[in-house]
């Protein structure tokens, strides 16, 4: 019986680690030698204003930038630069001039409350920061600060600042094991942490995606040139990944510095939007909304989902809706750097129900959380996962680190997974979310995928509630569809039909929105304090 899992992917050969190699090197060597002309094809369009940067322009602005930043700011390889930035023109060529340098990139969601930016800054220490003139306030004046909305940044990223151009670029200075990133963790379930991540760490990610885009392609027709619109944020791993994949691609990429459903339609009709990674909420706005008629997307033909649970029956009335768009779905951890494990082709895309096997590169094991044993296939466990992908460790946090990482490599998800027999991996819940009732336990995202197949149902969440003789009983928060009156007896008997009796839902309240952190995931302890808060609407 199985007890470590390995990837079916095909392996892929990796730079040897001693080589000095950043991962802007990597990227760079991949897209030339790939079609992409730098000079004509465009690699950034801003999707509100419509301005554009083509590949040509983007290097030439991160080496003017790198070298102001080097040499007038002093900045150099080990340095942390704080990011509170929302999307826009500058990030990208942010990232790639910091990452050049060996400047350790930690951005930061720009919505973050006061106390929120104080804890991320005492794990990082940064020795400088970028915002623009709207976040540069949260951010405590002993530490400097640049804003990139002002003309002297914009000068530094259109004039050669010092004449030293060729010898900018000072190649070789970052070694693979360097830390490249420091990206927070979503913290739904407990305080935010840094993840670091480290130049090979991305440069394996980029591997494994490089060569299957390459494997997949010689005998198609050639497709239309590749333009993705980013609607998950690029300070969230999802976002920054798929930016560093889109340059060793080629692609060009549309941004929005703040998303809205609208404009993104627009977008897609306007610039004619192949793909789009998007988290759970996103799918389930495009099967209900009808904003949707109005808009030309055809030339949509694939959305990445993940970051958060996906429901099966979603899904399938995406697919209903839009037939001609396919559904691939990814799962992984700021942890893990991108996605762990993924559905891929015709086949495995069908399965809307497994987030798909394993990634590149990947090795997994399922564990039982109380006796420590690894479970062959169709047993629950705690997944574990080991590869190059897996982060370097928790930035100011030795403990997190040593509970999280063993000494030989696993990752500890905190998810209750299984893999079937075929090595398809199912998500059943993150452990620490399980409700336990009685001395069962029942996942929230089982529930919360019966209630998103109602027809009344808009969106609903389920949370542990206090209960002296269970000690939890599930809740539902349920946000009515426009016009639906169902009421919390209806909510219950939906559920306990489908369900085992330890299952049923036994509280309801019903919001008029659920909350939720910028890659889909529910705010859940938001919502515990709601439920406690007493006035809850009936
Ligand atoms: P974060 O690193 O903050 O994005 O959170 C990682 C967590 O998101 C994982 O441990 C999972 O609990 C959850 N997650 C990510 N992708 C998926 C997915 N496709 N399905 C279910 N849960 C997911």
């Amino acid at each position: 019986l199985t007890k470590t899992y390995h990837t079916l992917r095909p392996h892929v050969p990796l730079p040897p680690p001693s080589q000095p190699l950043s991962i802007t090197e990597f990227t760079l060597s991949l897209l030339r030698s790939g079609t992409t002309n730098p000079s004509t094809t465009t690699f950034l369009i801003n999707a509100v204003t419509g301005q554009r940067l083509s590949y040509a322009e983007f290097f030439r602005q991160t080496n003017y930038l790198a070298l102001s930043l080097r040499n007038r700011y002093s900045l150099s390889k080990g340095d942390v630069a704080f990011l509170l930035c929302p999307a826009s023109l500058h990030v990208p060529v942010l990232y790639f001039s910091l990452l050049s340098l060996g400047v350790v990139v930690s951005p930061a969601n720009p919505l973050s409350s006061d106390s929120e930016i104080v804890h991320q800054l005492q794990l990082t220490r940064p020795s400088i920061a970028f915002a623009t003139s709207h976040t540069s306030r949260k951010i405590p004046s002993n530490i400097r600060t640049i804003v990139i909305d002002s003309p002297e940044f914009l000068s530094l990223l259109t004039q050669n600042q010092f004449n030293s151009f060729g010898s900018s670029n000072s190649t070789h200075v970052v070694d693979q094991s360097d830390a490249a990133a420091v990206l927070f963790s979503s913290g739904t379930t407990g305080k935010v942490k840094g993840v670091t991540l480290t130049h090979r760490n991305l440069i394996a990610l980029i591997a494994g995606l490089y060569q299957l885009k390459n494997e997949s392609s010689p005998d198609q027709p050639p497709e239309p040139h590749p333009v993705s619109l980013i609607t998950v944020p690029l300070f969230h791993v999802f976002g920054f990944f798929m930016l560093v994949r889109a340059v060793s691609l080629g692609e060009t990429l549309v941004l929005m510095d703040r998303f809205d459903f609208e404009t993104m339609l627009l977008s897609v009709e306007k610039y004619r939007v192949i793909y789009m990674p998007v988290s759970p909420p996103l799918i389930v706005a495009f099967v209900k909304s009808e904003l949707t008629k109005k808009y030309d997307l055809s030339s949509l033909q694939l959305l990445g989902c993940g970051g958060a649970p996906l429901g099966k029956e979603v899904a399938e009335k995406f697919r209903e809706k839009f037939p001609n768009v396919e559904i691939t779905q990814g799962y992984g951890l700021t942890e893990t750097g991108g996605g762990a494990a993924r559905t891929m082709g015709p086949d495995e895309m069908k399965r809307h129900d497994s987030v798909g096997r394993l990634s590149e590169l990947m090795e997994a094991k399922i564990v039982d959380p109380e006796t420590g044993e690894a479970l062959p296939p169709g047993h629950r466990g705690e997944l574990w996962l080991r590869g190059p992908t897996i982060m370097k460790g928790y930035v100011g946090n030795e403990k997190a680190t040593a509970e999280t990482l063993d000494s030989d490599g696993w990752l500890k998800t905190g998810d209750l997974c299984y893999f079937d027999s075929e090595g398809f991996l199912f998500i059943v819940d993150r452990l620490k979310e399980l409700i336990k009732y009685k001395a069962y336990q029942v996942p929230p995202a089982e529930l919360e995928h019966l209630l998103h197949s109602n027809p009344d149902i808009a969106d609903a969440a389920v949370i542990p509630y206090p209960d002296e003789e269970a000690g939890q009983i599930p809740m539902a928060f349920v946000v009515r569809k426009p016009g639906s009156k169902i009421t919390e007896a209806q909510v219950m008997d939906f559920i306990a039909k489908q369900v085992a009796p330890y299952k049923k839902i036994r509280r309801v309240a019903f919001i008029n929105s659920i909350p939720k952190s910028p890659s889909g995931k529910i705010l859940r302890r938001e919502l515990v304090n709601h439920a406690h808060s007493g006035n809850l609407s009936k």
